[in-house]
Order: structure tokens, then sequence, then C-alpha cells
């Protein structure tokens, strides 16, 4: 019983990242999913997240000492963060070329990954302190 409740609730929080662009914290998911499951724990939330990064279901984009966000879209696309109201978007990949031979000249590290992370204000938040 406890395995099945376990499954439904990793099913939910997956299914919340899939059918979310808003790359919420593990806090903004807890609260999210609390009303459907009642008996759900902020503990539960994370580790079910760490489960699910670890085996490629979603995306953890970390940042530092601040919260890390989720993502359900595990391909490595470019995200944009607004510094004023911190929202993450995502930016469409084909709107931003980078190609492999901008690492070609790094002799003295194995690259595994990296992130494109670009920072500023939403249209919303320019228009609104402006
Ligand atoms: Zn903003
Ligand atoms: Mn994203």
């Amino acid at each position: 019983m406890i395995t099945h409740r376990n499954t439904q609730q990793r099913r939910a929080i997956l299914d919340y990242l899939r059918n979310t662009v808003s790359h919420p914290r593990a806090e903004d998911i807890y609260v999210s999913l609390k009303s459907n499951f009642p008996s759900l724990s902020f503990g539960t939330v994370y580790r079910n997240l760490r489960i699910l990064s670890e085996i490629g279901e979603i995306q953890e984009l970390r940042y530092g000492n601040s919260a890390s966000r989720f993502d359900g879209n595990t391909t490595n696309h470019p995200h944009f963060t607004c510094e004023i109201c911190g929202n993450v978007f995502d930016i469409e990949e084909e709107f931003v070329k980078l190609d492999k031979v901008i690492f070609s000249g790094v002799k003295n590290f194995v690259i595994k990954s990296y992130r494109l992370e670009l920072f500023g204000s939403c249209l919303h938040c320019k228009n609104s302190h402006s």
C-alpha cells in the first residue's frame, strides 16, 4: 500500500512537471500537489525529485545556493531568468546558435555537459519598472 502510494505520488510529480513551463522549486511542487495528496510530505517530494532526476525523467537546474528548479523537459535547452520576478523561462533553442566549436580550445577539462543561462528582465517586469 505504501509502495502504491509512493508510485502515485511520484507519477503526480512527474505529470506536474511535464505539464508546466514554470520550472518550479521543490517547495512549489509540494504546495501545488498537497491538496490532491493530503498525506504528501515535503520530504517525499524532495526524495522523488532526486530519484526522477537520477533516472533522467526530469532535469534539475541548480542555482548555487538558491533552491534548484525542476524541468520536465530533459533536453538541453537555454533558460532565461528574470532577475526582477525570479521566473525562469524557456528560450527556444532555434533562436540561439551555439556550436561545439566554442569549446574546442578548452584543453584542461573533460566537458560532460554545459548549460546556457541568460539573465535580465522579462518584458512584463521591464514594462512595469520603467
Ligand atoms: Zn520578470
Ligand atoms: Mn526549461
